[in-house]
């Protein structure tokens, strides 16, 4: 791709962060290496001096990592990206990069699970206080906020009741206080939404998820805005060393080129499936934030393009009502994790939020029939047909 040209985001899905190489392969080669050999003492001394480009060791950069981390960069809006050995890796990586002894985050209580522990349990150790807060009303943000907090710390759809926080309007209070706003993007994806766009300072993913798309690696990233902040997120990245390998690298890279089709049709799909549902006489009540019924839908449709793959949903007859769903799909398969281009289905009160209680669940929105869907990219009435005879098993209440 020429350097100069301007491309529209699916255009950019395709081609962000392919160059030329040697021999002219089409696709990034996978430098499967730890280490890159000198030409000489002076040019090992060169690059570790930093006035020379190129490669040293694999923690520290890799020509196939580096290809995939210019092309989230360039589909988020950023200036640079760091590629991650999971999710929580570039999420811990960047707590600890910008937090010191003494400071105080905000977060909003919807975040993944091992992100509030994070938070609660292992930063607090190191002197670094925390205040969770229901971001959907932009006063508790607000309220929250100390003369310490250098934090604030957004997800948005946040897990599993697709509760929206409003981007600007965050970004605005944390700007106004001096904090920065870090905003986890993995359940829409820059496909759908674009933080940077609206205040943003860094976005992190677990590219697990819809980033690579079908369900074979374990990665995140992190995307900064300027050179001085890639300096600084690159030093302690190398420090903590929690890095990508090449071959996730190359996978994920793979998986960006269809970002663009697959989040558009397991978009259509979902909001097929959530009117299925909702007209479903066994289910309670949908979230999912393309249904006028969604608390914020007004917020979705001023910073979302799509409303995204995830649908949650309240069985009546509760949780036995939710595991005779979840025990009868054929199509759909019974697994947490989400994002793949396969429908995926699970039950948070039983699964990814039982070590939560009951107590926290109920407060959080999460009740016991509620059940989670990450819907895939199969043909939509297939799906239907498989939820429809699933929730026949369901009885009547
Ligand atoms: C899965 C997930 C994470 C953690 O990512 P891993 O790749 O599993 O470490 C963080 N945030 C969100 C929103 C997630 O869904």
């Amino acid at each position: 791709m020429s350097e100069n040209m301007k491309l529209n985001f699916d255009s950019k899905c395709v081609h962000a962060g392919i160059e030329d190489y040697e021999h002219g392969p089409v696709i990034p080669p996978i430098y499967q290496t730890s280490t890159f050999k000198f030409k000489s003492t002076q040019q090992g001394a060169a690059l570790f001096r930093g006035e020379k480009e190129g490669y040293i060791y694999t923690r520290m950069s890799n020509p196939t990592v580096e290809a995939m981390e210019k092309a989230v960069a360039s589909l988020e809006g950023g200036y640079r990206a760091l590629g991650c050995g999971s999710g929580m890796a570039a999420i811990s990586t960047t707590l600890l990069t910008l937090l010191n002894t003494g400071d105080h985050v905000v977060f909003s209580e919807a975040v993944y699970g091992p992100t509030a522990t994070l938070i609660v349990n292992v930063l607090s150790r190191f002197g670094i206080e925390s205040t969770p807060v229901n971001s959907t009303d932009l006063k508790n943000i607000e309220e929250a906020m100390k003369p310490n907090t250098k934090v604030v710390y957004i997800e948005t759809p946040g897990n599993p009741t697709l509760a929206i926080t409003d981007l600007s309007g965050a970004a605005e209070i944390a700007h106004k206080h001096g904090a920065l706003m870090v905003v986890d993007n993995t359940f829409m994806s820059p496909a759908l939404q674009r933080p940077f766009e609206h205040g943003a300072d860094v976005v992190v993913h677990s590219m697990t998820k819809f980033l690579n798309g079908h369900a074979d690696v374990v990665a995140g990233i992190i995307v900064v805005k300027s050179h001085e902040d890639y300096k600084k997120f690159r030093s302690v990245l190398n420090q903590l060393g929690g890095v990508i390998d090449p071959f996730n690298a190359f996978l994920v890279h793979r998986g960006l080129k269809t970002l663009d089709v697959r989040m558009q049709r397991l978009s259509d799909n979902a909001m097929k499936i959530a009117k299925f549902l909702e007209a479903h006489p066994k289910v309670k009540w949908v979230r999912y934030p393309g249904l006028e019924s969604h608390p914020q839908y007004e917020i979705a449709q001023k910073q979302q393009s799509a409303p995204g793959g995830m649908v949650s949903f309240e069985i009546k007859g509760g949780f036995a009502a939710g595991e005779a769903v979840m025990n009868s799909v054929k199509l759909c398969t019974l697994a947490v994790s989400l994002g793949g281009v396969e429908t995926l289905i699970q039950h948070p009160a039983s699964m990814t939020h039982l070590s939560m209680g009951r107590e926290a669940r109920e407060k959080a929105g999460i009740t016991e029939g509620l059940v989670r869907i990450s819907v895939g990219i199969e043909n939509v009435n297939d799906l239907i047909a498989d939820l429809e005879q699933a929730l026949s098993h369901v009885e009547e209440v």
